[in-house]
């Protein structure tokens, strides 16, 4: 196959061009643009040698991109007007008008581009915004194929759902049989995982008995689906993601004694051994729900056994047993080999860790991208 000239657009810090090389296709990045001077200088550091564009994307003429000659393009538009917790302003949010600006220039430009993926959040898929993008490629005369992916499909403990669009142009259709995925339809209206395949096994009458359910402050289902998740063999352990111990500073890791007081039971725990860990986002080391999961490093405490008492103890005891689990943050070298960044990816040093943490949690699983992209291709 000949070298695909690819665009990426919104490139951040590179998942995209990762997958690209990950997915073992022929191709090569001629433009990447984004505006953010931070993932620009991690992406320039990465990729000295591709033509990195500091430009906003709607200040791009159609003359600049035909010069490209692009035969695909990557992207994963801002989600903040489409994600479900936030005010869902959609098209009348001012940072989806350069994806619309893209949409309107798509038709006018003098060569289609072949091939076509987005990446987006949960949400995206009910938007008006996607509405435009399929009644677009549709008028343009490509198929497409659209589905929810979490990175547990192919393997790795991390819950990161997110809506994958896929387009072609060409008259047959995106074929999906062969595919190792385990892919839920875009439209499905669910937000269980798509993978969960081993059946839910109910707590023995002793957990029952002993109030083992609600220790943190989570229901039976959470307990049963989180059970669930690490049994299951198809995806690795948490250990194969991290830094050897050495390696890692553990003071400047370790969860802060003011945030386990306050926080301890929302935190999501995780052991080397677990097959799960929740989504990386931007805010991860700095607020606590729902940002991320955090690592119990001591494995001689039994996290049941600190917890259960908690709540009838002085603060100071509390403390104590709390860190006794030696509960820290994964580096944020760890979360981007969880997000399938490959070793030869690194930040520059002056890079701090805050900003390492934003820019990654911005970013995408390169793992589940690169194996969408030969999907794309390949049949
Ligand atoms: N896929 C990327 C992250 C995408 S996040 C990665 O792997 O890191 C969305 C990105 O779009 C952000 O980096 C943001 O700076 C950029 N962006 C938002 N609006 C833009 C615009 N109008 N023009 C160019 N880049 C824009």
């Amino acid at each position: 196959m000949e070298t695909l000239r690819v665009l990426e657009l919104y490139s951040g810090i590179g998942g995209m061009h990762y997958a690209l090389k990950k997915s073992g296709i022929s191709g090569q990045v001629v433009a990447a643009i984004d505006i953010n001077t931070t993932a620009n200088q991690i992406y320039r550091h990465n990729f000295p040698d591709t033509p990195l564009w500091n430009k906003t994307i709607e200040g791009i003429s159609l003359d600049e991109f035909n010069e490209l000659r692009f035969d695909m393009i990557l992207m994963s538009p801002p989600c903040q007007p489409f994600t479900r917790l936030g005010l869902q302003r959609d098209i009348a949010d001012p940072r989806t008008k350069s994806f619309l600006y893209i949409l309107n220039l798509l038709p006018r430009l003098s060569q289609l581009p072949r091939f076509i993926l987005l990446e987006n959040v949960k949400g995206f898929e009910s938007s008006s915004a996607r509405q435009c993008l399929v009644e677009k490629l549709l008028k343009c005369g490509y198929t497409f194929q659209e589905v929810m992916v979490s990175p547990t499909s192919v393997g790795i403990p991390n819950s990161r759902l997110r809506y994958f669009f896929m387009a072609k142009i060409s008259t047959e259709a995106i074929c999906s049989k062969d595919s190792q995925l385990s892919l839920l339809p875009a439209e499905t209206e669910s937000s269980q995982e798509p993978t969960l395949s081993i059946p839910l096994q109910p707590l023995t009458k002793e957990e029952e008995m002993e109030g083992h359910v609600h220790y943190k402050l989570e229901t039976t289902n959470d307990v049963l689906r989180k059970r669930t998740q690490n049994s299951d063999l198809s995806v690795r352990q948490i250990q194969d993601f991290l830094e050897p111990e050495e390696n890692v500073d553990i003071d400047r890791y370790l969860v802060p004694s003011k945030i386990l007081l306050r926080y301890a039971l929302i935190l999501d725990i995780v052991k080397p051994i677990c097959r799960r860990s929740i989504c990386f986002t931007k805010g991860y080391g700095r607020y606590v729900e729902g940002t991320g999961s955090v690592l119990q490093s001591c494995l001689e405490t039994e996290t049941e056994s600190v917890f259960k008492y908690l709540d009838q103890v002085s603060q100071e005891e509390k403390l104590q047993h709390l860190l006794r689990l030696k509960l820290r943050y994964f580096t944020p070298r760890e979360v981007a080999n969880i997000m399938g960044f490959p070793q030869s990816f690194s930040f520059p040093e002056q890079i701090p860790n805050k900003q390492r943490y934003r820019v990654l949690g911005n970013s995408l699983n390169v793992a589940v991208v690169a194996t969408l992209l030969h999907q794309l291709i390949k049949c």
